[in-house]
């Protein structure tokens, strides 16, 4: 039995199944090229369909950015055609050609002058990617296909597009090299009860497919092929996490109120419908966060159209009937991309084109998204969310493509809620800095701790080597937290979270005595959120908040969350 050690899992759950390693090709590479042909003809054919299938596929992304036209000239550019073909004619085959081709010509660019066609090497580089992918025919298969049952998963890295591949009643586990709790994969994994462990480093080219593993989110431990007798003491530990989990699940369907009577919801974060089926039964007060990117993600060559995206909605709605359903609008950027929009490569993605500054920059995807909102607030308490708003303009510029629809449905005669409720995710410092002149116009926020923290800490939230500073219990995240929570209150507006400190335990009464009402939490954790709530006195809660506000260092703060964790469950 080999034993390796970690500090990073996702749950402090157990769980014992079987390896599968999954190991990705590499991003920009084909499976295995060879570099010379024998046959020219059929070469060149194949690049000609390539070629042509490149410009379909750029023909129907004209009109969601400008970007789509530059690329569908460079692929129609008779200079890059004459470059491969002669290529091909010396004998390279089609993908070596195109690669060939590609760097010299967005090599020769990159030297110009003009710093306009300097840029457009990486246009040049992304058109040639296409066309390989083409040239490889369909999309790589689903690796998850052939999972057996009680399937640990083990990558060296998973993105959530690889989650939407997934059939979650076969898998028990992920084990990642890099990534860290609040990456996204992660979040994904506590909704669909995964116990994860990420940050394992090299230690994880230890595991192999086949082997008997046991994933210890308690000590943070993995076990590669324990003796049965091992085996059997953590199955039997697991089943009595199991049944605890089940005991505090029935709280779920208690209001949760403090014992001086203040009362606090309880929402749920959800990827999809069918979380929010599961969430509303295992007691959710409404849906706090509908992460919508995820319909995105499912959809493999292309954007889900206004119809695709109404039906998801309407669906989601009618589940919730008068529950508040607060939907976010398209998050992709950051850790989650999506294949067909081949955004070019960014040196910091989480600083850059994503969430909002999107869809504002993609009208029609915006608008498209937008009214199939509003079409579903006819069925249900539908409430849109912008996500990483930095200023007011940028709000107003994202409420006037909501108005536009309005008009646009009105003309149409298509049903809608014209009073349906806006509002942002406080989840950037600027937000935090102007909450005041953000809560005269939002209906709502919502406070996204996730980036928040990693924002105001400058620590990636998936880079394993920072996660020492990423700290949401650090002064600085939680003072922000709090003047998000007043400013909130001041405007008369509700404020509640949906980053994964909601649902931390050890934060929930620190979280109460800031005056946070509205708790949006994993599906896994609604009936010990609720649990822990029903055991608070609100004005206990004050105090605790104060104290801990008043501590200058996050060791001081840890010890104090620590000391009142221990009171609480003595
Ligand atoms: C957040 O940032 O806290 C949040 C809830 O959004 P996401 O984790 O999807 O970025
Ligand atoms: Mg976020």
């Amino acid at each position: 039995m080999t034993r390796i050690r970690t500090n990073t899992a996702t749950t402090q759950g157990i769980v014992v199944g079987t390896a599968y390693v999954v190991r990705h090709p590499e991003p920009e590479g084909e499976p295995h090229v060879a570099d010379s042909a024998t046959d020219a003809l059929s070469e060149r054919t194949r690049f000609e369909r390539a070629l042509a299938r490149a410009a379909e596929q750029l023909g129907e992304l004209i009109g969601r950015s400008d970007v789509f036209s530059a690329h569908l000239a460079i692929a129609e550019d008779p200079m890059l055609r004459e470059s491969v073909e002669t290529k091909i004619e010396e004998g390279m085959t089609a993908e070596r050609a195109v690669e060939s081709s590609c760097a010299e010509i967005s090599g020769m660019m990159e030297q110009l002058e003009d710093e306009y066609l300097r840029e457009r090497a990486t246009d040049v580089r992304d058109v040639c990617t296409r066309i390989r992918q083409a040239l490889r025919g369909t999309e790589a298969a689903n690796p998850f296909a052939n999972l057996g049952p009680e399937a640990i998963v083990v990558a060296d890295e998973l993105t959530p597009s690889d989650t939407a591949m997934m059939d979650f009643s076969r898998i028990v586990g992920f084990v990642t090299r890099g990534g860290s709790t609040t990456s996204h994969v992660c979040i994904i994994a506590r909704n669909q009860c995964v116990l994860a462990m990420v940050g394992v480093g090299d230690d994880i080219a230890r595991i192999e497919t086949g082997d008997r593993l046991i994933l210890d989110g308690i000590r943070g431990e993995i076990l590669i092929d324990p003796d049965p007798a091992t085996e059997e003491h953590y199955r039997r530990r697991a089943r009595e996490i199991e049944t605890e989990r089940l005991r505090l699940m029935d709280f779920g369907r208690l209001r949760a109120v403090t014992t001086d009577g203040r009362p606090v919801a309880v929402f749920a974060n959800v990827a999809n419908t069918d979380e929010v089926r599961t969430a509303i039964d295992a007691g959710a007060d409404g849906i706090g966060l509908y992460r919508s990117e995820f319909l995105y993600m499912l959809h493999p060559d292309d954007y889900p159209d206004e119809q695709t995206q109404f039906e998801a909605y309407r669906a989601a709605a009618e589940l919730c009937g008068e529950r508040s359903l607060i939907i976010r609008t398209l998050d992709i950027g950051g850790d989650k991309a999506l294949p067909y929009m081949h955004a070019p490569r960014e040196e910091n993605p989480f600083l850059g084109w994503r969430a909002v500054r999107i869809s504002l920059s993609m009208p029609e995807l915006f608008e498209a998204q937008i009214r199939a909102l509003l079409r579903a607030s006819a069925y249900g308490n539908v409430k849109i969310m912008f996500p990483m708003i930095t200023s007011l303009d940028e709000f107003r510029r994202a409420r006037e493509v909501v108005e536009r629809c309005k008009a646009a449905l009105g003309r149409e005669g298509i049903a809608f809620n014209p009073a349906i409720e806006t509002g942002i995710m406080v989840e950037t410092p600027a937000a935090v800095l102007t909450a005041d002149l953000l809560a005269a116009e939002a209906d709502f926020f919502s406070i996204g701790t996730n980036d928040l923290t990693q924002y105001v800490m400058a620590a990636d939230r998936t880079n394993p080597r920072v996660s020492h500073l990423y700290d949401t219990f650090n002064l600085s995240v939680l003072r922000s937290i709090r003047s998000v929570i007043d400013a909130g209150a001041e405007a008369g507006r509700e404020v509640g979270m949906c980053g994964e400190f909601a649902s931390d335990p050890l934060g929930t009464r620190l979280l109460l005595g800031l005056g946070l009402q509205e708790f949006s939490v994993n599906i896994g954790v609604i009936g010990s959120i609720k649990a822990c709530i029903l055991r608070q006195s609100y004005a206990a809660c004050r105090e605790f908040a104060a104290r801990v506000l008043e501590a200058a260092t996050e060791e001081r703060i840890h010890a104090l969350i620590a000391e009142e964790d221990r009171e609480g469950t003595e």
